[in-house]
C-alpha cells in the first residue's frame, strides 16, 4: 500500500513549545512539575509525561480547585500553565498557591486573548466563534470581562441579545476557515458594524489546507490520527469526510480497521496538532506492511 503523509501532520509549534517548558521543568526528573488540566489533549503523550514526573491534576476544563492535588509539593515543584491558556482569574488564582509557576500557554492563543482584552478595554463586546466547553473558549471568555459571549453556530448568533455599543468577533483557534467565513457574514447581517478578527492560527489553517492536498495526490481513503477529545483532531476528521473520502479516525495504531482499509491502494495520513511523531510512524509502517 502506498501511503502519502501530509507534511503538517503532527505537533505544531504551540504544542511543542508547551512540551518543552514542562519537560525543562522536570530538570531531567529531579523537580516534579504539575499541569493545571491536560497540558495539551493526547492522552498517549499525556502518559509518556507522566512516566517523566509530569503530573496532570485538575480537571479538562481547568475549573476545580488543586489545594489537594498540590498537597506533596516541593519547594523546586513546578506549576505549568497548559498550551490552551487560562482565564485571567485562573492564573490569579493559581500564582496565588505559592509554587513556582511555568507559562506554557500557545503564543497564538496568548495573541487572541491579547486581541480580546485590547477591545474589551476600549468598551468592546467580544463574541467567540467556537466551543463554549472548550478550555482555550473558557480561558479567552475571561479577558471579556463582563461583556463577552460565545456561538458555536448561526442559532447561537439568533439568540443573542442585542448588544448596544461596538462588538468584535473573533475564532477559537482550530475552527474551521470556511465555517468562521460563513458565520462571520452572517454575524455581519444581525451587527453590520461588527469588528471581524481572524484568530484562526496559522498551524490549524496548514494541517486543513493539506487534507485537500491528500485528495489531490490520490489518496483513496484517509487515516487521521489524534485525541478523540482533541479539538483540531476532530476537525481534521471532519474535513477529511467533506472530501468525499472515506475517513477513519483513530488514536493509536490498535484502532485500525486492517480488513477496512487494506481495500485500498494508496491512503492519506495526516495528525493533529498534539499528536507525537511515535504514533504516526507506527500507523504508517503498519499501512505500508499491507
Ligand atoms: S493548534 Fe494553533 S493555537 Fe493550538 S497550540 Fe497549536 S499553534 Fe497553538
Amino acid at each position: 500500500m502506498k501511503v502519502i503523509r501530509a507534511k503538517s501532520a503532527g505537533f505544531c509549534f504551540g504544542v511543542e513549545r508547551a512540551i518543552d517548558i514542562a519537560t525543562t521543568c522536570t530538570e531531567g526528573g529531579k523537580c516534579r512539575v504539575y499541569t493545571d488540566g491536560p497540558l495539551i489533549h493526547n492522552r498517549q503523550m499525556m502518559e509518556k509525561l507522566t512516566a517523566s514526573g509530569i503530573l496532570e491534576i485538575g480537571d479538562y476544563k481547568s475549573e476545580k480547585s488543586i489545594e489537594d492535588d498540590i498537597d506533596g509539593a516541593q519547594d523546586d515543584s513546578v506549576l505549568v500553565f497548559r498550551a490552551h491558556g487560562v482565564s485571567p482569574e485562573r492564573r490569579e488564582y493559581l500564582k496565588s498557591l505559592g509554587m513556582r509557576c511555568k507559562d506554557a500557554t500557545c503564543p497564538d492563543v496568548g495573541k487572541i486573548a491579547g486581541v480580546i482584552k485590547m477591545h474589551s478595554n476600549k468598551g468592546f463586546t467580544a463574541v467567540i466563534f467556537g466551543d463554549p466547553d472548550h478550555p482555550e473558549v473558557i480561558g479567552l471568555l475571561g479577558y471579556a470581562g463582563k461583556k463577552g459571549f460565545v456561538v458555536k453556530n448561526k442559532e447561537d448568533v439568533d439568540k443573542l441579545p442585542n448588544i448596544a455599543g461596538e462588538i468584535c468577533l473573533v475564532s477559537q483557534s482550530t475552527m474551521f476557515t470556511d465555517d468562521y467565513r460563513e458565520l462571520a457574514e452572517y454575524f455581519k447581517r444581525r451587527f453590520p458594524d461588527a469588528k471581524v478578527i481572524d484568530t484562526i492560527c496559522g498551524a490549524t489553517k496548514e494541517r486543513q489546507k493539506d487534507v485537500g492536498v491528500l485528495a489531490e495526490k490520490g489518496a483513496q481513503a484517509i487515516i487521521v490520527i489524534g485525541g478523540k477529545h482533541s479539538a483540531n483532531t476532530v476537525k481534521l476528521a471532519i474535513m477529511a469526510r467533506r472530501t468525499g473520502l472515506p475517513c477513519f479516525h483513530i488514536e493509536t495504531v490498535k484502532e485500525l480497521d486492517i480488513e477496512a482499509v487494506k481495500k485500498f491502494d494508496t491512503v492519506g495520513v495526516t495528525a493533529g496538532a498534539s499528536t507525537p511523531d511515535f504514533l504516526i510512524d507506527e500507523v504508517c509502517r503498519k499501512l505500508e506492511e499491507l
